[in-house]
Formats: structure tokens, C-alpha cells, sequence
């Protein structure tokens, strides 16, 4: 029997994290060699099965991750972006794909992934989800189509926890929106970053947060002209489809050239 590839989750206690090792433990394509948390966390030294309050999985949470690292195929890696810059390059020294969930990551930060590039596989993306990668290709397409008398309003909402807004998901369909328009994005949106603005630009890409409860991800791409619009819209009622793209992206990248890659790469959309 041939063995399935290895897989490290690191952020093993968090949201994603244990949906991540519930996945990779129920799949026949791929196993578990490692759990990675922060040093001082409640979870290292235990085994993660039980750290979850389930069956022990014969896996220990470890805060040293070269030493898993080093014996896996791949790391899924959805936790935060100092600590995603630090598993790049364990993860390239290994050669082992590097698929970042992570969001939140400045344009400085997403340049320093380029030297790990050069020797492992990296598969990043703001959402790992089948239908809001093709609610990016549509989003595109229909910006495409239409001129600047439609504004266009990116529209969130996820739960209290959540740590950085516009969620990059949010941020990725701005961008396929200027994308389709042909404009760049920052001249054309203030990111939302300071709330709400009051007027704003014929033309303009905007975006707006909501936080409450435990709402998992909306996503809402509104085309709005004088007299008529036009609504796209994603709704994640489950963390499972972060976490079944994530691993279709860690065995997706097994055999492939070092390099950046995102979700549209892996589902070939
Ligand atoms: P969370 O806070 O529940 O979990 C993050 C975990 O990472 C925590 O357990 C924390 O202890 C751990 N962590 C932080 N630094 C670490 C380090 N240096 N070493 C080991 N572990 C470390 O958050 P979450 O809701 O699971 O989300 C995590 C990230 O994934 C966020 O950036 C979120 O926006 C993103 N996310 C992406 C997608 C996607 O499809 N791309 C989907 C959901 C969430």
C-alpha cells in the first residue's frame, strides 16, 4: 500500500485548526504527522485527539515545528502572519508545500513568502472555499462587463472574533473587481479600513465589515447604477469547506514545481 502524504497543521487549538485535523483524520487520501501550537499553550505535550475532547489521535502537539515539519509532505498553516513567515521557511527547508489559510498579511509580508517560493510549493489564499473562488471569477466578469456607472460595494460579515477587516476574502474580490474594470485598486478604494466615509466616487470599489456572533463568512458583491442593480453573494455556514480546499491544496501541490500558487491554480476555475 503506498502511504498518503504527511501533514503538520499548525494552530492546532484554534478554529480552523481542529476542523483541519478532523479533515485530515477522517481522509483516506492524506494523514497527520503533526500538531503545532505556541510555546506556553495548554495543548503541547498532549495528544491532539484529546486535547479536542475526542479519541486520541497518536499525534502530540509539539511547539518545536522543524522537528515535524522535517518528516511531513505538507504544512497547513491557518494562523497569523509573523507566525506564517516563520513556517515558510521551515516548511521550504523541508521542501514541504506550504498551504497558508492565513489572512491579514501586509503587501511587505506577502513579499517576504518570495524567497521560500523559490524551493517549496506555497498555496495561499484569503478563502479556500470552492464557491468563493468562483465568486471571485464571476465578480470579475461581470466588472468587465459593466462601466463606471455601476459603483461597486464589497459587503462582509463574520463573528466577533474575527481579527483583521475587510476579511481577505473581501479583499479578494476588490481585487478581482478592479481587475475586471481595469483599474488598481487602491486608486479607485479607501479599503474601508477607516469605516464609513459618507459620499463616495462615481465608479468607486468600497467595502464594509459587519462582526456579530458566530456568523462563519458572508460575502456580498453589489453592483449598484442609478436604476437598477445587481447582487453576488456567498454564504459559509460550515468551516469544513475551508478546511476540505485546504487540503485539496496541500495534496494538489505534492509533485509540483516550487512557486506561488492560489485556489483558482488548485480547482482550475
Ligand atoms: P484562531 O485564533 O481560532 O486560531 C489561530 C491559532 O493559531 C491559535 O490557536 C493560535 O494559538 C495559533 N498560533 C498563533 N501563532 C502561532 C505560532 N507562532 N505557532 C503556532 N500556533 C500559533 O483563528 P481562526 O479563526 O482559526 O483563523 C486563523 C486564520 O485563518 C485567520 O487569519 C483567519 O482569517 C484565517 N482564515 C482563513 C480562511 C481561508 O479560507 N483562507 C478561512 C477561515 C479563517
Amino acid at each position: 500500500m503506498t502511504q498518503t502524504p504527511g501533514i503538520v497543521v499548525t494552530g492546532a487549538s484554534g478554529r480552523m485548526g481542529q476542523m483541519l485535523i478532523k479533515t485530515i483524520s477522517d481522509s483516506d487520501k492524506a494523514h497527520l504527522v503533526g500538531a503545532v501550537e505556541q510555546a506556553g499553550h495548554s495543548w503541547v505535550g498532549r495528544d491532539v485527539g484529546e486535547a479536542m475532547g475526542g479519541a486520541p489521535l497518536g499525534v502530540t502537539v509539539t511547539d518545536q515545528p522543524l522537528e515535524v515539519i522535517a518528516r511531513a509532505q505538507a504544512i497547513i498553516d491557518f494562523t497569523a502572519p509573523e507566525a506564517t513567515l516563520e513556517f515558510a521557511a521551515l516548511a521550504a527547508q523541508a521542501r514541504a508545500v506550504h498551504v497558508i489559510g492565513t489572512t491579514g498579511m501586509t503587501p511587505e509580508q506577502i513579499a517576504r513568502l518570495g524567497p521560500a517560493a523559490r524551493h517549496a510549493v506555497i498555496v495561499r489564499a484569503g478563502n479556500m472555499s470552492l464557491g468563493v473562488n468562483l465568486l471571485v471569477q464571476l465578480t470579475k466578469r461581470v466588472a468587465a462587463a459593466l462601466d463606471e456607472d455601476f459603483d461597486i460595494e464589497v459587503i462582509e460579515a463574520h463573528h466577533r472574533h474575527k481579527v483583521d477587516a475587510p476579511s481577505g476574502t473581501a479583499l479578494m474580490l476588490g481585487e478581482a473587481a478592479a481587475e475586471g474594470r481595469g483599474v488598481d485598486l487602491a486608486d479607485v478604494s479607501d479599503r474601508g479600513r477607516d469605516g464609513i466615509t459618507g459620499a463616495r466616487e462615481r465608479g468607486h470599489i468600497g467595502f464594509s465589515a459587519i462582526r456579530g456572533g458566530d456568523i462563519v463568512g458572508e460575502h456580498e458583491v453589489l453592483f449598484a447604477a442609478d436604476g437598477e442593480r445587481i447582487v453576488l453573494r456567498h454564504a459559509a455556514t460550515d468551516r469544513a469547506i475551508f478546511a476540505r480546499g485546504a487540503l485539496k491544496a496541500a495534496l494538489w501541490g505534492q509533485g509540483k514545481g516550487p512557486g506561488e500558487y492560489d485556489m483558482v491554480d488548485v480547482l482550475g476555475l
